[in-house]
This record gives structure tokens, sequence and C-alpha cells, in this order.
């Protein structure tokens, strides 16, 4: 088996942690590559503890997400057959802006002195709206909803107009960053920052405040990595503002507001906000990334799919439950969540998760791993002959 650094921490503790195999875990695929964690690609790493250690824990090779498509693509081939794009998501997008629009001017200019029907329709309505307009942001990022690229930013800019603040364009940048370098140390945006891991533990409290301000997370992530914007930030900016001035010409403040705090709310402590947890936070040893499998993905494009999207993106989320049901030897063998609510309970009051539930990697181990990918794909045939 590979060697592990277990977390960062057990370096530094009197007493080394453990180092916790998984046997029995690897069973589906048919060759035997140079990567000893084939064919799931699961991690010898043990999870971070909250108190128990002081980092988020460590992998010694690359991301499991491109040998384990390597692996399936071996055995099922047609995979290939769902790459493309969604014809359906700019229909989705029109529809979605056109609810969320409407609804900021009936709030704005009709149903103006209500207070508890405004928020509820936020929360209930408006944040899920919001979630919407995130997976198809995310869709566009990947080119999944037209042929051309200048299509995807269309329908990527037009989604942008339910979300208050420029995000499609930082979003496309630093998110396409994290595929290609999951997990890497100062390279992958999604990985908490120092002073999350330090501060926030594993209080209740001070992990639902992380929630509740988790909106706040991704400007102050994105800001750490000190880079100039892009021409299309720039763009994205100019677009955002043009569109809030004539939100609050048509809708009023108040209208503005129903967009800020759907913004918010449905970034925050949202069920639907729950799939930015149960992505990539640690619940098991050695699995690093988790699909979520429950009846809200209906509403929400999938978007819980995120093994298999992280394994194929190239197809859209509409082919993502046929991913899993073609290939269930590699999916349901893995762990997986089947209720966003129970991802934040389990978030919030379970002792040992916290913000440091992730796991990193050096970018010489990364390099390490995906050179791997070709010594595989090269030793593949050789066994398969036998
Ligand atoms: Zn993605
Ligand atoms: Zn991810």
């Amino acid at each position: 088996m590979c060697t592990t650094t277990g977390t960062k921490a057990a370096a530094v503790t009197a007493e080394p942690t453990a180092v916790r195999s998984r046997p029995g875990k690897a069973t589906a695929g048919s060759t035997v590559g140079p990567d000893p964690r084939h064919p799931l690609y699961l991690g010898d790493w043990e999870r971070s503890i909250p108190h128990v250690h002081n980092d988020i824990a460590m992998d010694n090779l690359d991301e499991p997400h491109i040998k384990r498509k390597h692996a399936i693509l071996e055995k099922h081939p047609q995979i290939t057959q769902l790459y493309g794009y969604e014809p359906l998501t700019k229909y989705v997008t029109v529809l979605a802006a056109s609810l969320q629009l409407g609804l900021a001017y009936y709030f704005g200019k009709i149903n103006t002195d209500s207070t508890w029907v405004f928020l509820l329709t936020i929360y209930v309505v408006g944040a899920s709206l919001t979630q919407v307009f995130g997976v198809i942001i995310h869709e566009a990022t990947h080119n999944l909803c037209g042929e051309t690229l200048a299509m995807n930013r269309a329908v990527g800019f037009l989604a942008n107009v339910g979300i208050p603040v420029p995000i499609f364009s930082s979003f496309r940048r630093y998110h396409l960053e994290h595929h290609a370098y999951q997990g890497v140390l100062g390279k992958d945006p999604d990985l908490p920052l120092d002073w999350e891991v330090k501060l926030i533990k594993s209080n209740p409290l001070a992990k639902f405040t992380f929630l509740f301000f988790y909106p706040m997370m991704y400007v102050v992530r994105g800001a750490a990595q000190q880079k100039k914007p892009s021409t299309w930030e720039i763009y994205n900016i100019l677009w955002s503002v043009a569109t809030d001035i004539l939100v609050v010409k048509f809708c009023g403040w108040r209208g503005f507001l129903y967009l800020f705090l759907s913004l918010w709310l449905g970034y925050g402590v949202h069920p639907a906000a729950a799939h930015f947890i149960q992505e990539h936070f640690t619940f098991d040893d050695g699995q690093e990334t988790y699909s979520y499998y429950g009846s809200l993905n209906y509403l929400f494009m999938n978007i819980g799919y995120h093994n298999e999207h992280h394994d194929f993106t190239k197809v859209p989320w509409s082919g993502l439950r046929k991913v899993r049901a073609i290939a269930p030897e590699f999916y349901n063998t893995l762990q997986y969540h089947t209720s966003w609510v129970m991802v934040h309970w389990r978030f919030i009051f379970q002792k040992d998760v916290g913000p440091q539930s992730r796991v990193g990697r050096d970018y010489e181990d990364h390099k390490k791993g995906r050179k791997m990918v070709v010594e595989r794909k090269n030793a593949a045939p050789a066994v398969e002959r036998d």
C-alpha cells in the first residue's frame, strides 16, 4: 500500500496517529495499475479531527478523479456518449431569472409592507432560485449549456442577473482551478484558509456562524489569492452594476433587498447550500469527494452528484444520474450522503467535524500522482491480457 502522511498534525503530536488501511474497499475495476489505490482511488490518510489535529489532513498523491475516470471508461466506454451540453439549461435560466425578478418586483412595488411573507418567500423560493443560478453558473463554467464559449458566457451572465453580485466570471476562473488542482495547497481555492481551521474547530455555535457567513468566505478566499481581476471579471462587475441599477429602478430598494437576502440565505444556512459542505468535507477516512443522492437533486439539477461530476466534467447535469447507473460498482461502494439537512446537522453538531475536515496535498505530490496517470495507461493493457 502507499505510504501516508496521515494528518499534518500527526507529525508534531507526541503520539503519532496510526495509519488505518481500508481493506475490502477496493472491489471494483479490472486492472491493476501503478497507483496502489486503484480502482476506487481512496487514500490511506486519516481525516483531520478538531482538537486532535491542528491542520487539514494530507494525502501524498493526486486527487482521485482523473484515474477513476480512466478506470471507469475501460469498463464502460459508453459513458462518453453522455458528453456534450444540455440545451434545456438556457430555458431553465430564462424561467428562473424571470421568476426571481418577478418576485423582486412583487415585493418591491406591490406587496411592500409584509415582513413574514417577504422573509418566508426569500428563504423558500428566492434562496432556492439563487442556488439554481449557482448550478447554472457551474454548468456554464464547464461549457455544458451550449456549443460555443460565447453561448455559455451568455447563459452565465443571464443567470448572474438573479444574483446581485458579480459571481460568474470569478467562479469560472477559480472553479476550473479547483478541478485542475483539487486539494493542492496554495492552488485549490476551495480549501479553507489557515485562520478558518484554527478559529472554528468544533464549537457548534462557531460552526453555525461559519455557515451563516459562508457567502462571505468566497469573497475572502478569492481575495486571499491576491490575483488581479481578469478582463471577464471586470466585464462581469460592469454587468452586475448595470443590472443592479435596473433592479433598483424598476423594483425599488426592497426588490434589491429581496435579491440580496436570497443570495445570503441561499448560500448560507439553507438545505441546498449544504452541497458546499457535502462535496469535499471529509466525513470518512481516505475519501476526498462525496456525492449526495437525495431527492433535492430533482430541484437542484443533480448538483449533488459531485463524484460523478469530478470524474466526468464533460457530462451535463442531466447525464450525471446515468453515469452512476452505468458504473454503480464505482459509486455505490463510496460513502455518500442522502440528506442535505443531515449534512448541515452533522457539520454543526458532530464534534469530529469542522472546517478542517478537508484533505490537501503538496504540489510535488500532485505532480507525482499525475505521472501515474500515464504509467497506468501504459500498464493497463498488459494486465488485461492475463
Ligand atoms: Zn465543477
Ligand atoms: Zn469539487
